[in-house]
């Protein structure tokens, strides 16, 4: 069945067939306290005859969601708190991030800011938006500003012009960055001239595109990625390692290698962050890290992400591995270098 317009109730889901009658008041409950969106995209790729199907545990609400660990944080990684005007988080001196927007066209459930996004809220505009860009032109040690939400990519071609007009006129700022699951979950959006319109006209323009299974890689995203790099865009990318969707070496060695192939070079594979009620998405470091190794292994270096935590609480994000290399602690010790195979190899100390 061909399916139309986004998913945003669990009734919606249930006349799909992508939910059984029998879950509808667990997951209104969900609902309720936690945003849904299913694209049609991403609709027409789940089976519902697997109950463990990568994409619908991504976007299809679970009862667990409503379980918050005593460690789960509403703000996982500190926003809040380096928030100097509204819309714009500036932890890290060169870089800000601009919250053009709350809403999201789907809304994942291991997401982050799940606290903050959603649909109704107000996006940035008028004077809110006057104050943040005031913010950024004053502070010239802002060398690159980061587009993100929510998804900024649900934004007409009009409005995303009129906020890269304004970005233009900002000397010290050289870089642009939009963030955005759009190209993946609803690649019609993409249009040549939508793409045109996210070049903000002096600047480089970097666009990180969120993917975390290579079944997100149809026929129809890889066009919109296609459109987007003709248009000059360096695409990068960002996933987050998922327990049951992707944390597997078949799974994300096929996921980076779809990356590379359509023209995305991998960025950041993020630890998944203390969102309350994400528990079932999480592994540990450890087991992070040797899959993370293991790419190393086999993979094209073109393939390799940096594995990414963000400190709970805003300290902000650190790789977190893994490392080839011990013994160096102390003071002109011999390094030791592990190779691919797992073997050691002495290193002088200079
Ligand atoms: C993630 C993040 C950035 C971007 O970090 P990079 O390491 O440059 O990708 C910038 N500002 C904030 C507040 C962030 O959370
Ligand atoms: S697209 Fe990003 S911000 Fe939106 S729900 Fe998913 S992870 Fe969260």
């Amino acid at each position: 069945m061909t399916i139309h317009t986004p998913l945003r109730s669990i009734d919606a889901l249930i006349a799909q067939g992508l939910v059984a009658p029998d879950r509808r008041a667990a997951l209104d409950a969900v609902a309720a306290r936690y945003a849904v969106a299913v694209t049609p995209a991403m609709a027409s790729l789940i089976d519902p005859a697997d109950p463990a199907d990568p994409i619908a545990r991504q976007f299809i609400p679970d009862p667990a969601e409503l379980v918050t660990l005593p460690q789960e944080r509403a703000d996982p990684i500190g926003d809040e708190a380096h928030s100097p005007v509204e819309g714009v988080v500036h932890r890290y001196p060169d870089r800000a991030l601009l919250k053009l927007v709350h809403a999201c066209p789907v809304y994942c459930r291991f997401c982050f800011r799940r606290e903050m996004v959603g649909p109704g809220g107000d996006a940035l505009n008028g004077e809110k938006l006057d104050a943040a860009l005031a913010y950024l032109g004053d502070h010239p040690e802002i060398w690159e500003v980061i587009m993100t939400g929510g998804d900024p990519l649900i934004l007409s071609a009009r409005r995303v012009r009129e906020v890269a007009g304004r970005l233009a006129a900002i000397p010290h700022m050289r870089v642009t960055r939009w963030h955005s699951r759009v190209p993946m979950v609803d690649p019609d959006r993409v249009t040549p001239d939508f793409a045109e319109a996210l070049r903000v006209p002096g600047k480089a323009s970097y666009i990180a595109i969120h993917a975390n299974h290579p079944r997100e890689f149809t026929p129809a995203a890889c066009a919109a990625l296609a459109r987007l790099a003709d248009a000059g865009h360096v695409l990068l990318s960002q996933s987050v390692l998922l327990k049951g969707i992707n944390a597997d070496v078949q799974t994300l060695s096929a996921l980076m290698r779809a990356f590379v192939e359509n023209r995305v070079k991998p960025y950041y594979l993020h630890h998944p962050d203390l969102a309350p009620g994400t528990a079932q998405f999480r592994l540990s470091l450890e087991e992070g890290q040797a899959l993370v190794k293991s790419l190393r292994g086999h993979l094209s270096g073109l393939c390799q992400p940096t594995y990414i935590l963000d400190i709970p609480g805003g300290a902000g994000k650190v790789p977190v591995g893994p490392t080839f290399l011990s013994g160096c602690e102390t003071p002109g010790a011999v390094g030791l270098v592990e190779d691919r195979q797992g073997n050691r190899h002495a290193y002088p100390p200079v």
